[in-house]
């Protein structure tokens, strides 16, 4: 039995930053991956995904060149063996980086293979036994495979199997309407397939505000994209070589026959083959490790960062994960998942920024608020760029004029956001904003001008 001070299992986005302070503190780690490191947001999620989404805007824009005074000879047709290769550098770049970075660490021992708890101190990897007094999972989630009627009879695709997508599909099908399913949808209809998107709920991203759904659904459907909402029993079979998904809806008709399907519909936490049981750590209906505000679980000792515990589905929240952990352990700061404010972006075109409450949270904490809405088409910089779709809603608090929540929808929604993050975090009156100057022309300069406008929340 080989002892460590520390374990960690898996190279999400917690692990190895992690490991590198416990081994710069001078403890010794072992970091266990089974597959690739750098884990999801590395080579299946974000990385991948939002380099795909680069090389769909360029299309998108060379296809509206006239607008902006250029021509292009012939029609703007997509090179997918081009775009995958550029997608794989990139995503390549960062997962090498990930692993030269555990390797390189001094203290740090790297095993590849799958990590199983014997014991609350113990882990088996590949026949061997580690035992340390401090044990950190990392082991993120996966696309989840609802059983459908006929999903065993028909192929389909994941966010993980749409990575080595190379060609073009003729038809793409998204089932699932929330985050993962619109950006594949839409960069998809960019590089020319034909896209429907079909939705159980009544509206696409159900946990936005409806005007923010029903925004998002304006544009993706002026990129010709279908949408099919209300599809509450979905079932897949094949038909004349394509795939049916079949939909009940209450729209006509009952079926969307296309060349390929993308399931996305949500994801699933890797703790089942964790042997979490020997180790009599806790989980949620859902498979989701339960943790408290500093995120140790049920059992002393152990701790659950990133996808795995439940309380994020982001790269960010996960690395926030690892900061809170690494303030409480070695650095004597008691910092708290509870401290941390809401705020995630949606990577369509144009994006969709979002901190805070939403609209519907906001109603429930019964608070009196203040809200403001102001569309892109005002907004010069919008205006210039030639990308005037979209709004800024901003929602404060009446007594305090802190800031509840915002949404950012339009160009540089992703980035302009987080003046109302840090703002939030500064636990400071928005009127802050109104006082400082901003630079012209960006999105951002028009917060101020956003926040004159308050009325009553209803
Ligand atoms: C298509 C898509 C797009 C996304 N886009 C964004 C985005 O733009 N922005 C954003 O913030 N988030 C995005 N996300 C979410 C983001 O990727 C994850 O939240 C992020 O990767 C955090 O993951 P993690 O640290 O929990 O673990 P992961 O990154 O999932 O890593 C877990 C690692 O543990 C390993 N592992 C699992 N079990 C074991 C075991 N038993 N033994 C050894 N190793 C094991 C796995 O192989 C994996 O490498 C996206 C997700 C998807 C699917």
């Amino acid at each position: 039995m080989k002892h460590f001070d520390a374990i960690i299992i898996g190279t999400g986005q917690a692990g190895p930053p992690l490991a590198a302070r416990f081994a710069a503190a001078a403890q010794t780690v072992a970091i266990i991956e089974r597959h690739k490191f750098g884990g999801t947001c590395v080579n299946t999620g974000c990385t991948p995904t939002k380099t795909m989404v680069a090389s769909a805007y360029a299309a998108h824009v060379a296809r509206r060149g006239g607008e902006y005074g250029f021509a292009i000879q012939g029609d703007v047709r997509v090179d997918m063996k081009r775009v995958k290769a550029r997608k794989d550098a990139v995503s390549g770049r960062s997962n090498r980086g990930v692993e030269e970075w555990v390797r390189g660490l001094k203290n740090c021992t790297v095993l590849q293979g799958h990590a199983r708890f014997q014991s609350s101190n113990t882990v088996v990897v590949n026949d061997e036994v580690l035992q340390a007094d401090k044990i950190f999972i990392n082991v993120g989630g996966r696309a989840s495979i609802p059983e459908m009627p006929g999903i065993h009879d028909v192929p389909f695709l994941t966010n993980s199997s749409m990575m080595d997508v190379d060609f073009l599909p003729e038809h793409l099908v998204v089932v699932g309407g929330s985050y993962v399913g619109l950006e594949f949808g839409q960069m998809y209809r960019r590089f020319g397939s034909e896209v429907t998107i079909v939705e159980m709920g009544p509206r696409l991203i159900g946990r936005e505000d409806e005007d923010v759904s029903q925004a998002v659904r304006d544009i993706l459907e002026n990129e010709g994209i279908r949408i099919r909402t209300n599809a509450k029993c979905i079932s897949l079979a094949k038909r004349d070589g394509r795939i049916a998904v079949q939909v009940q809806c209450d729209e006509d008709p009952p079926e969307v026959l296309g060349t390929h399907v993308l399931l996305a519909v949500g994801r699933t936490p890797n703790t089942h083959d964790l042997g979490l049981d020997r180790a009599g750590v806790a989980t949620d209906q859902r498979g989701y490790i339960i943790i408290d505000d500093q995120l140790q679980t049920n059992v002393r000792g152990i701790w659950a960062l990133g996808d795995c515990n439940g309380h994020g589905a982001f790269t960010h929240t996960s690395y926030n994960d690892y900061e809170i952990v690494a303030a409480n352990l070695l650095d004597a700061d008691h910092r708290r998942v509870s401290d941390r404010i809401q705020a995630y972006a949606l990577f369509i075109d144009p994006p969709l920024g979002r901190c805070g409450m939403t609209d519907a949270e906001i109603r429930k904490s019964g608070c009196s608020a203040l809200t403001a809405k102001y569309p892109m088409i005002r907004v010069s910089r919008a205006f210039e760029k030639g990308e005037t779709q979209g709004f800024i809603k901003i929602c404060v608090d009446a007594e305090t004029k802190q800031i509840l929540g915002a949404a950012i929808l339009g160009t540089g929604g992703d980035e302009a956001v987080h003046v109302l993050l840090d703002i939030m975090y500064a636990k400071v009156p928005y009127t802050v904003i109104q006082r400082a100057m901003h630079i012209h022309p960006t999105v951002a300069e028009y917060l101020p001008t956003v926040l004159s406008k308050l009325e009553p929340f209803k």
